[in-house]
């Protein structure tokens, strides 16, 4: 990606900034791949929920996975259709659940026997009928960070196999909930197709058995979790949706009339987020030299939260090359974007861009140490 620099060093530092012609064409590339077969494609809202970024996904005709009753409102102000909202988590408070009844949300994504219970008794004193879909805890490793893996019996995520026989028992005697699909996540940052072949290989193993049961689910979701190439941004702008979505297609066994869900969130908005932020200071350390940068994990805090790697460029300098530890000025040692970074030769006032930054930044931003938080600037209007 050639960064606009001129444009970008006129805006206070530390800042996000899209790209949104990238946006755009993921969406498309999402759109034709996933649409060929008629799959149907949630974003999930917790990636990214910036208002320019949700209004461009939502005019690419996308539904809206929400994990929170926040979410689920503001899909709503977005403009998606509360059709299109499906609603999970583990953990959905009473009023949460009240707001997704009132705007007859497409879909509770059930985690647990007593939330369901929940969901019937609070829909039956609207005098609704909720939908609702298990998600059902697939066993499947998804091998990748264990701070973002969600689908393995430990997993606090999910229904566990063992207790299906006791859900849908229970399902059978309430009135106001009413099985729509069932529902899967593995984790986030798959890069490895084979978590995903695993996880059709167990859905259809479900399938049968609640085929057996006569229990006919519409659809079959199968979550979000296709990663995206943190080393080579430029080389690999999109992940490979052809194949992701072929993947599915030959090895799901998909029944006459079900429909195929997918939830994704980092897929489609993390190649086109940059974080920019501005060399402070350079200081000699015992064995390395830091180049003290203005923004901190308060604006990204992916690598101190799960040693996340993002790709650290000084777009300024072409100078010689020399490593340094990219650090941020919060009063924590976990405050480090890079360690040995390889650099140009990196002087106070430089410009640095923290590469693919687009799912799980911006939102995940705080005011730790009282900073402000980071604004959003966009390639199609500055
Ligand atoms: C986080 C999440 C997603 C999206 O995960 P990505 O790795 O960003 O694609 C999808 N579904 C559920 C239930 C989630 O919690």
């Amino acid at each position: 990606m050639i960064l606009p620099i001129d444009n970008l060093s006129q805006i206070p530092t530390p800042f996000y900034y899209y790209n949104m012609e990238l946006l755009n064409a993921t969406l498309q590339s999402v759109k034709q791949e996933a649409g060929q077969y008629g799959y149907k494609v949630h974003y999930a809202v917790k990636a990214n929920a910036n208002d320019r970024i949700l209004e461009a996904i939502r005019a690419a005709g996308f539904g809206a996975d929400c994990v929170s009753g926040n979410e689920v409102q503001k899909a709503l102000d977005a403009g998606f259709s509360n059709k299109g909202v499906v609603f999970a988590g583990v953990g959905k408070a009473d009023w949460e659940i009240n707001l997704g009844l009132d705007n007859d949300i497409a879909c509770f994504n059930v985690e647990s026997i007593p939330e369901l219970e929940i969901i019937n008794e609070l829909a039956e004193a609207k005098g609704k009928v909720a939908k609702v879909a298990f998600r059902i805890n697939p066993n499947v490793n998804a091998n990748t960070h264990h701070y973002i893996t969600t689908g393995l019996e430990e997993n606090k995520f999910g229904i566990n196999q063992w207790d299906l026989e006791n859900v849908f028992d229970v399902l059978a005697k309430l009135n106001n909930v009413e099985l729509e699909g069932i529902h899967f996540h593995i984790g986030s940052q798959i890069t490895d197709l084979q978590s995903f072949k695993d996880l059709c290989i167990r859905v259809n193993e479900i399938q049968k058995w609640l085929i057996s049961r006569h229990i006919y689910p519409k659809v079959i979701n199968v979550g979000g979790g296709l990663g995206i190439d943190y080393e080579h941004p430029d080389e690999n702008p999109m992940p490979d949706f052809k194949s992701f979505f072929k993947l599915f297609h030959e090895l799901l066994d998909l029944k006459p009339d079900q429909e195929l869900h997918f939830e994704l969130g980092r897929s489609i908005v993390g190649q086109c987020g940059t974080l920019i932020s501005r060399v402070l200071y350079v200081k000699n350390g015992v064995n390395t030299k830091f180049a003290i940068v203005d923004a901190g994990m308060s604006d990204l805090i992916r690598p101190a939260l799960y040693q996340a790697y993002h790709r650290i460029e000084n777009i300024s300098s072409t100078k010689a090359e020399e490593k340094y530890d990219v650090v941020g000025p919060i009063c924590e040692s976990s405050d480090c974007f890079g360690k040995a970074v390889t650099l140009p030769q990196t002087d106070r006032g430089d410009l640095i861009a923290i590469r693919s930054t687009g799912a799980y930044g911006e939102i995940m931003a705080n005011r730790y140490n009282l900073r402000e938080l980071p604004l959003a600037y966009y390639s199609d209007l500055i």
